[in-house]
Parts: structure tokens; C-alpha cells; sequence
């Protein structure tokens, strides 16, 4: 008989060079191939169900059937399916979307300015802040502090940023300029009977001896995500961000929200800033900006950002740096509309109330003798497994009883996504309490399995 269509029979697969990957175990295990989506859920091409309880790469907020993004990407594509924004060039949707960003910014900004992914926003992030040192006479201020375990992209310049070994191993990364300071993750890295509080002390304490050494007029920004996510979804203490930006502000350095996984809901407020108390000076956004259906990208700036730069572009003559696709019209009617919606059904709402749902539900497995933490925030959590509770011993090598978790919860119908021994959650924002007891019941059977091979 013949292939069908969708079977895997049908298609080589041997042409696609996937990323993040381990490419030789690729060419063994092949890939799930997901056809269709249908609010919370996928199929693959076997029929096979899945919850995608990443929504995607923690980006779908409002599931994966959403005709009204259809429509709004067709009627744009009818109208003006490209222009761009160069040399004094615009078109009405790019306008909108950057006035509905900048008026529901959590913080006074002044300008949006549109990038096609995460890493492309941070990049241009960080060649805003250059850009605007020069402008102000302080060509010696270039170094940007991030995070161990904080994400922010692929690039050259984001995957510096970027602090996960696997971004920069074997890449020559990170470049110059590029700092990493110490991880807010309270469970992993406080010292034996140490409070929050004085952990956070510790680790403000850290940014500003890391200052110090390195000369306070020399750096220029710190950058952080809210809630970090791809670093094992790592919630600060509270108080930290706190004592962060007290040492910010006495060393007058910018301040960054890389947003790119918080924004639009996924906290429980609208923005992580608000949920963790940040006044940034850029907020970069992508993800749930346009619920993914199309790449889109993008980052406000405050006035303390805007008008040195405004300045320097006089002064040389155009700001030379812009990207042909950044506020494509198409991209920012879908981005504009999916706004709408998170507000018209009240999706931050849902992700407070499910998500404190989700929390609770979770942490019931806090007893499982595989799981060492459970932590997260609205509708974003993970639990790190550990072989041994007391001593958060893995099971042989880092990395092993996550894999064999997310492997059993795959099988069992739920998409997660397993980093290092956490296995994060981050569903959609349209979630259910029904649907998150159903992640749940997998959860627990995926455990269970994976505790009676840890014990073979
Ligand atoms: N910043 C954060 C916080 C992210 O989570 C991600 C993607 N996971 C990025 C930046 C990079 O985005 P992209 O993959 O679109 O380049």
C-alpha cells in the first residue's frame, strides 16, 4: 500500500537540520511530526493527541485555533501584505501596534521599535545601549551584566547575553563586554541557612562588588529576565529585584526586562515587570506578543534611552541599524489582534487564577520522591527532579531523570520541555482547571513510571 499522506513513510526527513538538537541522536530517533492544533492541544501524524503544555515554545497564548488571528493575518495580507519602516516609511497597522504597546507598557516609555525574534530584539537592545553611551560622551561605558541561567537568545551578541553553557560552548561566546553575575535561584544556590533575605543581600551584594571590580563607569546595563525561563524557570525571592535595582540606581545603569517569555499575561499581570516589581528602561517582547503565529519582535524604550540616540542619529546622520521585515504589517495585524484578544477574554485573569490553580496542583507532587522543587508563577512552573531529596543528588548525569520524566509524559499525551532535571509548564493562557488536572493526572503516572526505572 502507499504512504499516507501525512505518515511517516511519506516524507524524508533527512533534510532538515533541526535546532537544538543533538543532531547524531536525531539521525536515530527522528522527530515528532505535529500536524494540527486545536486550542490547548496538537496532533501528530499518527492521530495522536498531545496537551501542549509549553504552549509551543512558551509563546501560544491563545491556543492553536484561533480564527480571528486567521482573519486579521489574511485581511492585512489582502491590503498591504509587506512594507517596512526605513528612511521615514511606515504603514497604519505598525503605527497602532506601536502606540498599543507604548500605552500598555508598565512603565512610562517613549518608542517601540520592531525586531523579527527575541534574540534580534536583544541584540538591538544592546546596540541601542552602546549607541547611546557614545552618544553621551562615555564610549568607555559598554559592559552589560546578565544572569547565570538567564536566556536571551542565539545570536552572537543575545547568546552572550545568555548565560547557559550549551549557548556558547564551542561557539566563542560569550563576546567582550559581556558580564554574568549570580543566579536568583534560592533553592539550588542559597548557602546552607541562609533566608531569602539575606540570599537576595548576597546576590545584590555580588552585582555590586562585580561593579566595582570592573570599574562602575564602564558598565552600562543590566539585563534580566523577570521570571526566567529557559534557565529551569527560576522565580526571585522576593525582595530581589528590589536590592538589584537599588545598586542599578546608585551606579546610574540601564535597566532591561527581557520579557520575551512574561509579557502579555504569563505572570498573571500583563507584564512580569509588574508582577516583580520593575521599572525598566527597555522591555523587549515576542512570544505571546502574537501568540507566535507569526515572528514578530519587539522593544520599548524609555525617554533616558531615546533621546541620546535620537541625538547620536542627528549627529551621523540616520540611525543604521533596521531590519527588512521588522514591523512587517502582516505580523503586527496578527500581533495587534491577539492583544485584543488576551484582553477581551480577560487571558491575564485566567493565567492568575488557573495559574494559582496550576501552582497548587503541582506542588501536591512536592512529596513525590523524585521531585525536589516545585516553583513557578502564573501559568509558568517547572519541577526539578532529583534521585536523592536530601542531598538534590541527580540520578547519574544531569540531565538523565528530566529526560526519562518528559519521555514518559509524551508518551502519556503532555507536552513539556525538560531543561537539565526541570520540566517546565507553561501552557497556554486559555487553559482550564479541568485541563490542568489532566496535565496533572499524566504528571503523576509519568513519575511514577520513571521512579520504578530509577529503582530497577
Ligand atoms: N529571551 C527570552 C527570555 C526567551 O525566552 C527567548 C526564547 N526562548 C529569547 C529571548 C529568544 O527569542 P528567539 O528564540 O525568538 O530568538
Amino acid at each position: 500500500m502507499d504512504a499516507q499522506p501525512n505518515s511517516p513513510e511519506a516524507r524524508d526527513i533527512r533534510y532538515h537540520l533541526h535546532a537544538y538538537t543533538n543532531m547524531r541522536r536525531h539521525q536515530e530517533v527522528g522527530p515528532l511530526i505535529i500536524e494540527k492544533g486545536d486550542g490547548i492541544y496538537v496532533e501528530d501524524n499518527t492521530g495522536k493527541r498531545y496537551i501542549e503544555a509549553m504552549a509551543g515554545l512558551w509563546s501560544v497564548a491563545v491556543g492553536f485555533s484561533e480564527p480571528r488571528l486567521v482573519e486579521a493575518a489574511t485581511r492585512q495580507m489582502k491590503q498591504l501584505p509587506f512594507y517596512h519602516n526605513f528612511t521615514h516609511k511606515s504603514h497604519s497597522v505598525v503605527i497602532d501596534l506601536a502606540e498599543k504597546l507604548v500605552m500598555m507598557a508598565p512603565v512610562p516609555m517613549s518608542k517601540a521599535f520592531f525586531t523579527n525574534s527575541g534574540s534580534e530584539a536583544n541584540d538591538t537592545a544592546m546596540k541601542m545601549i552602546w549607541y547611546r553611551s557614545n552618544a553621551l560622551g562615555q564610549p568607555q561605558r559598554k559592559k552589560i551584566i546578565s544572569r547565570k541561567r538567564g536566556y536571551h537568545g542565539v545570536t552572537i551578541a543575545s547568546a552572550s547575553l545568555t548565560g547557559l553553557p550549551n549557548n556558547q560552548l564551542s561557539f566563542d561566546l560569550p563576546i567582550a563586554n559581556v558580564l554574568h553575575t549570580s543566579c536568583p535561584h534560592y533553592w539550588r544556590e542559597a548557602l546552607p541557612g541562609e533566608s531569602e533575605d539575606q540570599f537576595t543581600t548576597r546576590l545584590a551584594d555580588d552585582l555590586e562588588k562585580l561593579i566595582l571590580a570592573e570599574g562602575p563607569e564602564t558598565v552600562a546595563a543590566f539585563i534580566g529576565e523577570p521570571v526566567m525561563g529557559a534557565g529551569g524557570v527560576v522565580v526571585p525571592p522576593a525582595g530581589y529585584w528590589e536590592k538589584i535595582q537599588a545598586v542599578l540606581a546608585k551606579y546610574d545603569i540601564l535597566l532591561v526586562a527581557d520579557e520575551v517569555i512574561c509579557g502579555f499575561g504569563r505572570t498573571g499581570e500583563m507584564f512580569g515587570s509588574q508582577t516583580m516589581g520593575m521599572r525598566p528602561d527597555i522591555i523587549v517582547m515576542s512570544k505571546q506578543l502574537s501568540s507566535s503565529y507569526l515572528p514578530i519582535s519587539a522593544l520599548m524604550i524609555n525617554d533616558r534611552v531615546f533621546e541620546p540616540i535620537a541625538d547620536e542619529s542627528n549627529r551621523i546622520g540616520t540611525f543604521g541599524h533596521g531590519f527588512t521585515a521588522g514591523g512587517h504589517p502582516v505580523a503586527a495585524a496578527v500581533a495587534l489582534e491577539n492583544i485584543r484578544l488576551i484582553e477581551e477574554r480577560d487571558l491575564v485573569d485566567n493565567a492568575r487564577e488557573v495559574g494559582a490553580y496550576m501552582q497548587q496542583r503541582l506542588r501536591e507532587l512536592a512529596s513525590h520522591e523524585l521531585v525536589g522543587e516545585v516553583r513557578g508563577v502564573g501559568l509558568i512552573a517547572a519541577i526539578e527532579t532529583v534521585a536523592d531529596k536530601a542531598t538534590k543528588a541527580p540520578w547519574g548525569q544531569v540531565g538523565a531523570l528530566g529526560a526519562l520524566v518528559n519521555g514518559q509524559l509524551q508518551q502519556n499525551g503532555v507536552i513539556s520541555r525538560a531543561m537539565g532535571d526541570s520540566i517546565a509548564f507553561c501552557p497556554p493562557l486559555i487553559i482550564t482547571k479541568a485541563q490542568v488536572d489532566d496535565i496533572i493526572v499524566a504528571l503523576r503516572t509519568s513519575l511514577d513510571a520513571a521512579l520504578a526505572q530509577v529503582k530497577a
